[in-house]
Order: C-alpha cells, then sequence, then structure tokens
C-alpha cells in the first residue's frame, strides 16, 4: 500500500536530546560568519562594550549583535525588528547567537552607535581578501549607483519645485477672488468672503512655501529633504528623479569582489580621485589602472590620479557644444607635437598663441587670424563674424589623448567595466529590495551600505572557496 513521507509527533520525547549544532551542516555560511568574526578584534575596531561593564546590568556583547547584522544582511533580513523575531524562531539564528534573543532596540542601537567599527570589519574583510590574493593585478572599475532614500519627492523641495508650487498657489488665490468680485461686486459679503477659511488656508501655505523657497536658496546645494536631510533628488534614468544617496563603489575585475566604497550627495564626476585613493589604501598599492564611464570625466581628476600614480582610463565627453552649432567638432583638427600647432580641416596651422585659465584649467589658445579670414569653408567652422576660430588646449592635455588611444585599442575594456560593476549593484539592490536604505542621515547609511557591501564580499568568498575551506583560510 503506498502512503507518504511521516514526520515526528509534536508530543514525542526523545530518548538523547539533539544538540543544537547537529541542525547546522559543516558548509553551512553561518559558520564563516561565526569564525570571521571571532577572529577580528573588536576593542581595536573601536567596539562599544566589548568589555562588560563591572556594575549594572549584563549587556550583549558585540560578537553576538555583529553576528546577527551580518547574519540578517546576508540573508535579506535587515530591519531590527525583524531581526529579533527570526532569533526567536531561525534555528540557524538560534546556533550562532547560542540562543541569545536581543530586543530589536538593542539591536537598532548596536548598529546606531557603532557606525565607524562596523565599516572598520567591512575594510579587514577586504583586507583578508587581499591577503588571500583575490584581486587583480590591480584592474579596477568604478561607477556609482543611485539608491533610494528614505525621503519622499513630495518631501523634497528644489527652486524649480517652489517656483511651481508658489505659482499653483498664487493662481488658486487669484482665481478664487476673481470668482468672488464676479459674483459679490460692491457688495460686502466679498470682503466676509474674502477671509473665508479656504482662502486663509491658501494665504497661509504661500507664506509656509515662501519660507521654504528662501530656505532653499540658502541652502548649499539648492534644496532641502525633510525626511533625511543628507538626501538629494538626482537623476536616476533618463526621465526620472528620486531622492537618493549616489553610492561609488571600486571592484576588481578579477573576482568581482568591492574593494572600496564611499557614499555621496552628488553626481560621480569630481569623485573618482577620492575612491581611487581608498582604492590604493585597501589593496596597498600605488600603481593601479581605474576604469570609470565617461560620466567621472574631469580634466582635475585625471591629472590628480597620474601625480598618484594612477592609470585612468575614462572616455572623453564632447561639451564643446560644436554639433548643436553646427560646426565642425574638436576632434576633426589634429594637435602636431613636434610643432605644437593644431591642423583644421582645411589643413591651416593654428598657432600657440597664449596661455590662459578657465574654469580652474590652465589652457592653452591656438589660431590663425589669416588662414581663417581667407578660408572658403568658414561657415562650417565657425559661428564668429570676424574672429577666427580658436582651439584651446589644456597644458596637460596628453594625458587625455595617451588614455583616449588606450581606450581605442582595447574597446574590450567597457564591457569589462559594465561586466565588472553591474554584479555587486545588481545583487545588493536586488537583496536591499525596492526600498532601499533603511536609515536617515548620511553617517547611518554609510554604516548600512557597509554592511551590504561586507555581506556581498563574503557571499562572493563563499562562492568562490566553499564554507570549508574559507573557515582554515580565515583561521590561518
Ligand atoms: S575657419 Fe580657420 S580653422 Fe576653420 S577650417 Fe577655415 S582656416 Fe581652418
Amino acid at each position: 500500500m503506498s502512503h507518504h513521507i511521516k514526520g515526528q509527533g509534536r508530543q514525542q520525547t526523545t530518548l538523547f536530546p539533539e544538540a543544537l549544532d547537529d541542525f547546522v551542516s559543516e558548509d553551512n555560511p553561518v559558520r564563516v560568519i561565526d569564525i570571521f568574526v571571532d577572529e577580528i578584534d573588536l576593542s581595536e575596531l573601536g567596539f562599544e562594550r566589548v568589555y562588560a561593564k563591572q556594575t549594572g546590568r549584563p549587556g550583549y556583547h558585540p560578537a553576538t549583535l555583529l553576528k546577527l547584522y551580518i547574519y540578517g544582511y546576508l540573508n535579506r533580513i535587515q530591519s531590527s525588528r525583524r531581526l529579533e523575531k527570526e532569533s526567536h524562531r531561525n534555528v540557524e539564528l538560534m546556533w550562532l547567537l547560542e540562543r541569545l534573543m536581543p530586543d530589536f532596540k538593542t539591536i537598532a542601537d548596536f548598529r546606531k552607535n557603532n557606525g565607524k567599527a562596523i565599516k572598520g570589519v567591512c575594510r579587514q574583510f577586504i583586507e583578508l581578501c587581499r591577503q588571500m590574493n583575490m584581486f587583480s593585478d590591480s584592474l579596477i572599475a568604478i561607477d556609482g549607483s543611485k539608491f533610494k532614500a528614505v525621503n519622499n519627492k513630495s518631501r523634497n523641495y528644489t527652486p524649480s519645485k517652489m517656483k511651481f508650487h508658489i505659482s499653483r498657489i498664487e493662481n488658486s488665490i487669484q482665481e478664487y477672488l476673481d470668482g468672488l468680485d464676479k459674483h459679490d461686486k460692491g457688495s460686502q459679503q466679498a470682503e466676509e468672503k474674502a477671509s473665508s477659511s479656504k482662502l486663509r488656508w491658501l494665504r497661509e501655505r504661500l507664506a509656509e512655501l515662501k519660507d521654504m523657497e528662501k530656505t532653499v536658496q540658502e541652502h548649499p546645494d539648492k534644496q532641502v529633504s525633510l525626511t533625511d536631510p543628507d538626501s538629494r533628488l538626482m537623476k536616476v534614468h533618463h526621465l526620472s528623479r528620486q531622492v537618493c544617496y549616489n553610492v561609488q563603489s571600486a571592484v576588481d575585475t578579477k573576482h568581482h569582489l568591492i574593494v572600496s566604497h564611499d557614499i555621496v550627495q552628488s553626481t560621480d564626476r569630481g569623485h573618482l580621485t577620492l575612491i581611487a585613493k581608498q582604492v590604493q589604501q585597501a589593496i596597498n598599492k600605488q600603481d593601479i589602472t581605474v576604469i570609470a564611464d565617461k560620466g567621472y570625466f574631469s580634466r582635475n581628476d585625471i591629472k590628480s590620479l597620474d601625480d598618484l600614480g594612477v592609470t585612468a582610463l575614462v572616455p572623453q565627453i564632447d561639451t564643446s557644444g560644436a554639433k548643436r552649432k553646427g560646426i565642425f567638432n574638436k576632434s576633426l583638427f589634429r594637435y602636431n607635437k613636434q610643432k605644437d600647432v593644431y591642423i583644421c580641416p582645411a589643413g591651416e596651422e593654428l598657432q600657440n598663441r597664449m596661455r590662459g585659465f578657465d574654469s580652474g584649467l590652465e589652457l592653452d589658445l591656438y589660431f590663425n587670424n589669416i588662414a581663417c579670414r581667407d578660408c572658403n569653408i568658414r561657415v562650417k567652422c565657425t559661428t564668429a563674424k570676424r574672429d577666427p576660430r580658436r582651439m584651446r588646449r589644456w597644458v596637460h592635455e596628453t594625458l587625455i589623448d595617451t588614455m583616449q588611444a588606450t581606450l581605442d585599442a582595447t574597446p574590450e575594456i567597457t564591457v569589462l567595466r559594465k561586466q565588472t560593476v553591474e554584479h555587486p549593484f545588481g545583487s545588493i539592490k536586488m537583496w536591499m529590495g525596492s526600498t532601499h536604505f533603511l536609515m536617515r542621515r548620511l553617517d547611518n547609511v554609510k554604516t548600512e551600505m557597509s554592511l551590504h557591501v561586507l555581506a556581498y564580499n563574503l557571499r562572493r568568498m563563499i562562492t568562490i572557496f566553499g564554507v570549508p575551506s574559507l573557515i582554515s583560510a580565515i583561521k590561518a
């Protein structure tokens, strides 16, 4: 007779009580968390309460709470309330925490009060990866991705939003007054109605908006977020904007491990040097190569990186506006290094005439008055009536030329960059779910991101090595 597999009776007692360790297999990732945290010197990293106080109620050891958080971020359980719940019913957590069950407030406070030390744990794991030779010959891809903050779009104000809201309220007030005028012209009723509740509300709202407009204008970034004041409205896709943080990460091209990360409150441009310096520190190597997309292109950054011994590979962007004006693009002018001249599309030489500064860059100016005056393709070259076409060349432009030549010669670099950086961002965003960050303020968000990065790197290492080998390597 056929039958199904039967479970054990719920009331049945066992002769030999099972140990909790029997429920956690040898290749369970929870064992890596346990060993990794036990091997860290928590007091050196600055964790609170590593040594129990002589008086008062005993508290939890920071190792317990750190293990709980690493487990949570590895298993998509980031909220303190959910972690508390899981510690009551999850066998892996019972094993990891030795059946301790901290309440959500203790769990949340630990993350809030140990931000700097948690970032140190993330760095410690990167150091472990470095010692295990997990990084390539220092070819690093850098990219930024916008992660949603705890701040609704409607609670973020910018000058254009203020203008829109103020004009809408002003129009409503005008429409209301026009309506009163039409119906009660000359009568006293109009005056009475003018102070009616709707009008009063509109006027109060207008005053509030004008106050807010002033605050927005006085803010250094010209925008105010009310729920999380550190978050900023940023372009997410071509047409959509969200209140976000911009997470910068440097990913090694060999195993897609995150070498370094940071959080900024603006676009990618101007942050390349900051991240590259962190990478040099993290992998303890100066001569690295960083690949980034054109959003990072900044001559100042490329010069700073060169000074640091870093090779940058960032595609150049054309900001000349030549295409829009319908005139010859700068790329059609060839630079002759020996003669220090530009050869224009008409084959004329534009000489180096003077040096000046523009937007913090030292530039040489090239032009040829006579050639441009008599040129028969002039209309295709400049929109100026009399002045010649001028070419501006940054004094360190050779750096850009060399970089562009390397990029042209190795088109696979762009594909490698995309494949490398998309992996961690895709994984972390999927684990975070649609809400992304749970905490407010930059410092807290940085702590949250460190836990995500640690969980991502830990998961990658478990995939590459397997649990038993990774445990042996940590203990070594
Ligand atoms: S306008 Fe001057 S720079 Fe332009 S193609 Fe003619 S000669 Fe050359």
